[in-house]
C-alpha cells in the first residue's frame, strides 16, 4: 500500500523559488572580478536565472545537456546555476587550477555545450577552445562595456544575453531522479572522474547540512563560502544557505587574508567555510596586524584535516567556534562534522580539543563503516582501515562508468581514506590510503605526525612520504616549507615531534623544500613530492 501524501517532487529549483517568495529582499553581495562590490538579492538571482533558463533553451539546450561555469563564488554564478538546473540542464563546475590539459579533458569528456566564465579566465578558454570542439557558446560575467577583445568565437558579455530575455520560465518539470550538477574529482590518480549530482540528492544533502549538529545554519546568518562553488557546490552552501534565507558574500577572486577579514567585517559575516590554508592565511594576517573578528561566530574547515593551532586560535584567542568536517566530491560533499554531542558535557578542554580534532559524526543519511582485510572492524577508536561510505547523496557510480563498479557487496564506496571510529562515533583519518606508510607490517598515519609538524615554531607546511627501506619496507620522511624569515632545524623538529607521536612513527630523516606542491583543491601534492625524493634511499 502506497501513502497518500502529496508527491512533491525534490528538485533544487524549488531552493531558490522558496528564497524568493521568503527572503524576497535578503542580500547576496560579491566582491566582483571587475573590483567593485555588488548587491543583489534572492528575488534578483530568481528572476535572472528564469532569464539564463530562457537564452539557454533559445540556444537549444536540452534536459542533461551540460552547461558548464568556470568561475569564482558570485551572484551571476549562482544565477548561471539555477537557470541551467532549472530546466534539467546539468550544471558542470570547472575548477580553474587545474591543469589546461584536464580541463581539456574534462571539457570534452562531459561534452559541455555552453561554458560560463568570468574575465580572470578569458586567457585559460582561449588557449584551449580549439581542442573543445563540443563548446558551441561562452558567456562572460560582465556587461558589455567591460567586455574585452577576445578570440573565443561565439563569446557573450552576460548582461547582453539577458537583455530582452523573458523572466517566465517553467522550472522543474522532470523527476528528481534528474541529474543536475556534474564535478569531477581531482583525479590524483589517472583521469579526473565525474560525480552526476541528482536533484534528489541535492535536496537531502541540503536538508542534511542545516541540521543543529550539522553546519547548524539560520536565516539570520550572514554565510561567506570561501569554499569554492566548483569545490563540490561549495559544500551545498550554494544549495542551503537560500533554503535557510541565509545572506551570502561572495569573495570572487579574492582570497587573501585581507580581502577576507575586510568582508568578515564590513558585511558582518556570522559563518564561514573553508579549507585550513584559507584559515591559516586570514590568522596570519589577523596577527600580523592585531585585528579582532568582531561578528564571526562558527567556521567549518575541512577539505584537509584541521591542524591544531588553528583550532586553539581561532577559539581561545579570537572567540570563532570550530567545526571540522570530512567529505570529498562523492559524497556531495558533507560525509562527517565535528559537533561534540552530549558524552563531552564533562570534558576538560584539552580533551574537547581532541574530539573537535577528529573528523566527526555522520549525520542521518550518511553511513560508514571501517573494513580492513574483507571484515568491518570495530568501532573502537584504535583500529584503522578504510573508510567506507553509503547513504542518501553517496556517489553510486561515475559519469559514463568510468573506473566500473565502485560498490562493495553492501553498496558501499571505498572513500581511499584510512580511518578509525570510536565508540561515540566520531570518525578520524589516519591517512589517504595510497599515502600511509607501511612500515614492518604496520601502518604508519602521515597526517598525525604532518599535524603535529606544523604545530613547531617557524613551520609552514608539513608533509611526510613513505621512502623505501630494505628492513621495514617504508620508513617516514618529514618534509618541512619553512615560514618566511624562520630557520628551523632538523633536531628543533625532532625535539617537537619527541613524546608527541608514538616512537616507531618517528621520521628517518627532515628536508627543507622551498614550497610544498599543493594540488589544484588546495591539497599537499604528494605524487610531486615522492618524485622529487625518488632517489632517497633509508637503510
Ligand atoms: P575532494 O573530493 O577533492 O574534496 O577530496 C576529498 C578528500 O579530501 C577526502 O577523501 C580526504 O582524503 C580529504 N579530506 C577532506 N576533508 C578532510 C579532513 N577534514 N581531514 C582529512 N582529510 C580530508
Amino acid at each position: 500500500m502506497l501513502g497518500l501524501m502529496q508527491n512533491w517532487q525534490l528538485t533544487v529549483d524549488k531552493i531558490i523559488e522558496h528564497a524568493a517568495i521568503n527572503h524576497t529582499n535578503r542580500e547576496i553581495v560579491t566582491r566582483s572580478v571587475e573590483g567593485p562590490i555588488v548587491r543583489t538579492t534572492y528575488g534578483n538571482i530568481f528572476t535572472r536565472a528564469k532569464k539564463v533558463s530562457n537564452w539557454l533553451l533559445g540556444q537549444g539546450i536540452k534536459l542533461g545537456d551540460r552547461v558548464a561555469s568556470l568561475a569564482w563564488n558570485s551572484g551571476h554564478h549562482m544565477e548561471s546555476w539555477y537557470g541551467t538546473m532549472g530546466i534539467g540542464a546539468i550544471m558542470h563546475t570547472l575548477n580553474p587550477r587545474l591543469f589546461p590539459e584536464q580541463l581539456v579533458y574534462i571539457i570534452n569528456h562531459a561534452e559541455d555545450k555552453i561554458i560560463f566564465t568570468d574575465l580572470t579566465f578569458l586567457p585559460i578558454l582561449e588557449a584551449i577552445h580549439d581542442k573543445c570542439p563540443c563548446v558551441k557558446a561562452f558567456v562572460v560575467f560582465t556587461d558589455g562595456a567591460n567586455m574585452p577583445p577576445t578570440k573565443l568565437p561565439n563569446c557573450h558579455a552576460y548582461e547582453d544575453i539577458l537583455q530582452g530575455q523573458s523572466d517566465i520560465s517553467i522550472w522543474g518539470n522532470f523527476e528528481e531522479n534528474t541529474a543536475c550538477g556534474l564535478c569531477y574529482t581531482s583525479g590524483t590518480t589517472g583521469n579526473p572522474k565525474g560525480v552526476l549530482y541528482s536533484h534528489r540528492t541535492n535536496v537531502l544533502h541540503t536538508l542534511l547540512t542545516m541540521g543543529a549538529d550539522v553546519m547548524g545554519l539560520t536565516a539570520g546568518d550572514v554565510i561567506l563560502p570561501v569554499v569554492p562553488m566548483f569545490h563540490a557546490n561549495a559544500w551545498g552552501i550554494a544549495f542551503s544557505a537560500p533554503a535557510c534565507g541565509s545572506k551570502l558574500v561572495m569573495p570572487g577572486a579574492k582570497m587573501d587574508g585581507a580581502s577576507i577579514y575586510e568582508l568578515l567585517e564590513t558585511e558582518k559575516v556570522t559563518f564561514s567555510a573553508a579549507v585550513p590554508t584559507v584559515w591559516l592565511m586570514l590568522l596570519q594576517y589577523l596577527e600580523s596586524t592585531n585585528q579582532k573578528l568582531s561578528t564571526l561566530k562558527q567556521v567549518v574547515i575541512g577539505g584537509a584535516a584541521l591542524p591544531e593551532h588553528i583550532l586553539r586560535s581561532f577559539e581561545d584567542k579570537y572567540g570563532v567556534g570550530i567545526r571540522h568536517a570530512w567529505g570529498m566530491t562523492e559524497t556531495s560533499p558533507l560525509g562527517t562534522l565535528g559537533t561534540p554531542g552530549p558524552e563531552a558535557a564533562n570534558y576538560s578542554r584539552e580533551e574537547i580539543i581532541k574530539t573537535k580534532l577528529k573528523q566527526g559524526r555522520s549525520p542521518f543519511g550518511v553511513e560508514l563503516k571501517i573494513k580492513r582485510d574483507g571484515k568491518t572492524v570495530p568501532r573502537d577508536g584504535e583500529t584503522f582501515g578504510n573508510l567506507m561510505v553509503r547513504g542518501a547523496a553517496i556517489a553510486g557510480a561515475y559519469f559514463k562508468n568510468e573506473g566500473g563498479d565502485i560498490l562493495d557487496e553492501e553498496g558501499f564506496f571505498d572513500t581511499g581514506d584510512v580511518a578509525t571510529i570510536d565508540e561515540h562515533g566520531y570518525m578520524q583519518i589516519t591517512d589517504r590510503s595510497k599515502d600511509v606508510i607501511k612500515s614492518g607490517g604496520e601502518w604508519i598515519g602521515t597526517i598525525d605526525i604532518e599535524n603535529c609538524a606544523v604545530g613547531c615554531e617557524g613551520v609552514a607546511c608539513a608533509a611526510v612520504i613513505g621512502i623505501y627501506h630494505p628492513k621495514w619496507d617504508e620508513r617516514p620522511l618529514l618534509i618541512i616549507e619553512k615560514k618566511a624569515g624562520a630557520n628551523p632545524t632538523k633536531e628543533d623538529l625532532m625535539a617537537h615531534l619527541n613524546g608527541k607521536i608514538a616512537k616507531w612513527w618517528m621520521p628517518d630523516d627532515v628536508r627543507f623544500v622551498e614550497t610544498i606542491p599543493l594540488g589544484a583543491t588546495g591539497k599537499i601534492n604528494k605524487i610531486a613530492l615522492r618524485e622529487t625524493f625518488k632517489d632517497l634511499k633509508f637503510g
